[in-house]
């Protein structure tokens, strides 16, 4: 028979068009030569440092734990460690993230003596606050992500310049006083219980 060249997902689709299946190999020589991946395929994970910015966004869509951040708030750090050996290829990374820094490659062959050798990580340095100077929650490029894309107007309308240079617990004051100067909490604000003042973690 003669051998046809054509793509392995036209091959795919040929299997349910019998008049376009001719020349479909049954067996393939990989891995003695590379094998074929469609366009499509979901293999590991890989994050582009250049282009992610710690938001954390992948962290939270991952369902497999595949992806941790990890806090170093004495040297203001912040790490997305990738971890493709816990990796299910569901893709919820690749759609959660706001950059495109996270994308399933077409890589495949993920076999090593050490699943350590797989990890993946990302360092980003955090923002300090502007009032009592420890390391915010956010990262620098995200901070300068966010004032990239958000328009002037939300900007202004929630003082975003001024409450992201400010880490939760600033913030929350911040907050508390303003609503207080506009009558809508009773009382001193300062003289609020710990966990009203302090608000919740995230
Ligand atoms: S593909 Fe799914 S399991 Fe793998 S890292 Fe992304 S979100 Fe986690
Ligand atoms: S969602 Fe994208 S930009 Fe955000 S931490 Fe993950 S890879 Fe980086």
């Amino acid at each position: 028979m003669e051998d046809v060249k054509i793509s392995y997902t036209e091959s795919l689709i040929s299997w349910k068009r019998p008049d376009l299946r001719v020349g479909v190999p049954v067996t393939v020589k990989y891995p003695l030569v590379p094998t074929e991946k469609p366009p499509e395929y979901r293999g590991k994970p890989h994050i582009d440092p250049n282009v992610c910015i710690g938001c954390g966004a992948c962290v939270r869509a991952c369902p497999a734990d595949a992806l941790t951040a990890e806090w170093d708030l004495e040297n203001g750090l912040k790490s997305i460690v990738s971890n493709p050996a816990r990796c299910i290829r569901c893709g919820r990374c690749e759609e959660a993230c706001p950059t495109g820094a996270m994308k399933l490659t077409l890589e495949f062959e993920l076999a090593t003596p050490n699943k350590e050798d797989l990890v993946e990580v990302v360092e980003h340095h955090l923002t300090k606050c502007k009032k009592c100077g420890d390391y915010t929650e956010f990262t620098e490029r995200q901070v300068e992500k966010a004032f990239q894309i958000l328009p002037k107007e939300i900007v202004d309308a929630n003082a975003l310049g001024e409450k992201m240079q400010l880490c939760r617990e600033c913030r929350m004051e911040e907050s508390v006083k303003i609503l207080a100067a506009q009558g809508r909490i009773i009382g001193d604000p300062l003289l609020l219980p710990p966990q009203h003042a302090k608000g919740g973690e995230k």
